[in-house]
């Protein structure tokens, strides 16, 4: 059952952030749209001097749980033109937020602590989480949940998965240096194109179980000049890895590291490289997944809770628990309906969903609560 009065009161707040799109690290308008809206409630939005993004506590003391959105969207061509675009869902996500930090205020006389509800940038650069780890944003929490709508492929309209496992990626870019010689004399050279032709042969023979889902694959690779008569003394490269655990991606990464030791020697070449990008798995917390498995339950009854859905797509949000391994988390799986899919210029949703989304993370906050109340208890009596 939709809440309707919280439906009226989000649809047209999803109409203004849908509309009013902006891209990671620019998002000013959306911020001051949301401390404006905030501050209309009663609530003390907490800005930073050097970036966008904001977060805002309810109820009484320091909060312990804390449920992140992010507000960003993706620079991409609709209909022949480049712009803003939220297909990602993150506006979904922003309504939803906006649901729970109604939903809460009417139980605030009545929360056994305090809740944060994080606005956070920059999640499709995979830079916002870090951002609000080192503002020191997630500090007080011992829970915190995370929301993202899914694919028709992944979960049925107006179902709920209490988890989502997102695989890690890791993106490098780097430089092979040897040296040019004349076609004829290749006694005189060392070739960088046959030093990436065995860097690729390096990653695979990096061994992985067969029962891990994992993959390196070089992406790109630019050596050469004009001349059909030089041995190319020079070529750079970009790799791109995935894998479903943290774990995985660590044997990626040595065995990638090894193949340019190796290849370096046997070819008489130095191989230069950066880490581009790296965005961390899930590491989901088995109470978090419970107390948010409940809620699902409660809100929207058993026959509409999903499994955990298993994803090799990357999520930011996950950049909490790995940087503080402390933090329990999990992120609620969201069955709207998206179609095509996330990312499609065109992409659409069941936006009645937003309603439910934020009454079951209003539940979950308040089990939260009050397992972290029952755990100081608990402590205190030991
Ligand atoms: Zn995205
Ligand atoms: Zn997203």
């Amino acid at each position: 059952m939709t809440n309707q009065p919280l439906a009226a009161q989000l649809e047209p707040i999803f109409e203004h952030l849908h509309n009013n799109s902006e891209i990671s690290w620019k998002e000013t308008e959306t911020t001051a749209y949301l401390v404006n809206l905030l501050r209309k409630e009663g609530l003390e939005p907490q800005t930073f001097d050097n970036m966008t993004g904001l977060y805002v506590d309810i109820g009484k003391g320091t909060p312990t749980v804390g449920f992140r959105t992010d507000i960003d969207a993706l620079w991409q061509e609709v209909d022949g033109e480049f712009q803003a675009n939220h297909s990602c869902g993150h506006d979904g996500h922003m309504t939803v937020a906006l649901g729970v930090i109604f939903l809460l205020k009417e139980l605030e006389p009545t929360l056994s602590g305090a809740v944060r509800i994080l606005f956070q940038p920059a999640e499709e650069k995979a830079q916002g989480a870090k951002a609000f780890v080192e503002q020191g944003v997630v500090d007080p929490l011992q829970f915190l949940f995370g929301a993202h709508v899914r694919p028709l492929i992944e979960l049925e309209d107006g179902t709920y998965a209490p988890a989502l496992y997102h695989g890690a990626a890791k993106l490098f870019t780097g430089e092979i240096h040897g040296i040019e010689a004349h076609g004829a004399r290749p006694e005189q050279g060392a070739n960088a194109i046959e030093a990436a032709a065995a860097l690729i042969d390096g990653l695979k023979r990096i061994w992985i179980s067969p029962a891990e889902s994992a993959s390196i694959k070089m992406t790109q690779i630019k050596a050469g000049g004009t001349s059909t008569n030089i041995i190319p003394g020079s070529a750079s490269f970009s790799i791109d890895a995935r894998a479903q655990t943290n774990e995985t991606m660590d044997v990626l990464t040595a065995g990638f590291e090894k193949a340019v030791e190796a290849v370096s020697t046997l070819y008489d070449v130095s191989i230069d490289y950066q880490v581009d990008a790296h965005i961390v798995a899930a590491q989901v917390d088995d109470t978090a997944k419970s107390l948010l498995q409940q809620a699902i339950i409660n809100v929207a009854g058993e026959e509409n809770c999903a499994p955990e859905v298993i994803t090799p797509g990357g999520e930011d949000f996950h950049f909490y628990t790995y940087s503080k391994p402390q933090l329990q988390t999990t992120m609620l799986g969201l069955g709207c309906g998206v179609t095509p899919g996330l990312h499609h210029p065109n992409m659409t949703f069941n936006q009645k969903r937003l309603p439910t989304g934020a009454e079951i993370i209003t539940q979950a906050l308040v089990l939260a609560l009050q397992q972290t109340k029952k755990e100081a208890i608990q402590n205190d009596s030991i």
